[in-house]
């Protein structure tokens, strides 16, 4: 089961539910309850779950993007280049095809569509991944390099890369980057579930709006919400989740402990033992809405 962990707006506590939803899961998995688990770390701008988790790191390697250059010698200025191009990242100036790299989308189609083949794919380093294993769980996170726009292209190297596991028996958690745009989406697709992890705020709520226009509505995925620092704000998220049949599946109080353990880079639940239990009911509250949804889709095929 893949479950990506997402939050719509940044600060939410997103990466604190992943890691501590990882670690009550591993213990769950020593009790033989569940198959084996795999934590990847998605937010490829600012991954912080190594902080937490310190795993051993014993692979790294490069991720590519392939970019066009133009042969200036052999090019005629015919413009088919900038007319193919959906990303407006090709324009013909005195006569000759000119690429903006920084909105090039590295698609190809330009190379392809070029009469004189004077499109040349060049390689362009744009971050790392790196692959590991920390308390018996594998562990694997991306960097973007700076300076590099997208963080696309290091998201998708990364899901390649942890295919195996992406495809296996076992549980994997993703920890998603904030916001609602490319990377979201490419850290949603192909997931079993999506939780959303919000704060109880006019901002909290509108981000997570946008989170759930994301995995519910474009990608028809089953979603939940976990509330962090609940009791702050006011009561806007729970009335928006009664009101769209979003269920609640954690809520975790605004606790100054919690904030010290957390900025203090430790893990709640190896600290207050108390909350390995909530995590691990919040993994049986997931697979029960997962459930729920399989056999809402069942019978609505069956009326087809
Ligand atoms: S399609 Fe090829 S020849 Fe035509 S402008 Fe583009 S690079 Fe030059
Ligand atoms: S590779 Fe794709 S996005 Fe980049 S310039 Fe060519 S057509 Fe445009």
């Amino acid at each position: 089961m893949i479950i990506t962990i997402a939050s719509g707006k940044g600060g939410t506590g997103k990466t604190f539910v992943a890691v501590n939803l990882a670690v009550s899961l591993f213990s769950y998995e020593q009790s033989g309850e569940i198959q084996p688990l795999t934590f990847l770390d998605c937010d490829v701008e600012a991954p912080n779950a190594a902080l937490f988790l310190q795993p051993k790191i014993y692979r790294k390697k490069n991720v590519e993007q392939y970019f066009p250059l133009i042969d200036f010698e052999t090019c005629t200025g015919c413009g088919k280049c900038a007319q193919v191009c959906q990303y407006h990242a090709m324009a013909i100036i005195n006569q000759k095809a000119f690429v903006f790299k920084d909105i090039c989308h590295a698609c190809g189609s330009c190379g392809l569509i070029c009469p004189e083949q004077a499109i040349h794919d060049t390689p362009d380093k744009v971050g790392i991944v790196e692959r590991g294993s920390v308390r018996g769980m594998e562990f694997a996170n991306g960097m973007l390099d700076i300076g590099k726009l997208s963080p696309v292209p290091v998201i998708q190297e990364l899901k390649k890369w942890m295919q195996g596991a992406l495809q296996g028996e076992g549980t994997v958690i993703i920890d998603a980057p904030p916001g609602a745009s490319c990377p979201v989406v490419e850290s949603m697709r192909g997931a079993d579930f999506v939780l959303l992890v919000t704060e109880p705020t006019p901002f909290g709520l509108h981000d997570l709006k946008a989170a759930v226009i994301i995995a519910k509505d474009e990608l028809n995925l089953p979603v939940g919400v976990v509330i962090n620092r609940d009791g702050i704000g006011d009561t806007g998220v729970k009335e928006y989740c009664q009101s769209n049949k979003i269920p609640i599946l954690l809520k975790i109080p605004f606790d100054r402990k919690i904030a010290e353990i957390y900025s203090g880079g430790k893990i709640l639940v190896e600290i207050i033992p108390e909350y390995k239990i909530e995590f691990q009911n919040l993994f049986i509250k997931i697979q029960r809405v997962m459930k729920r949804q399989q056999a809402f889709s069942n019978e609505e095929d069956s009326y087809s």
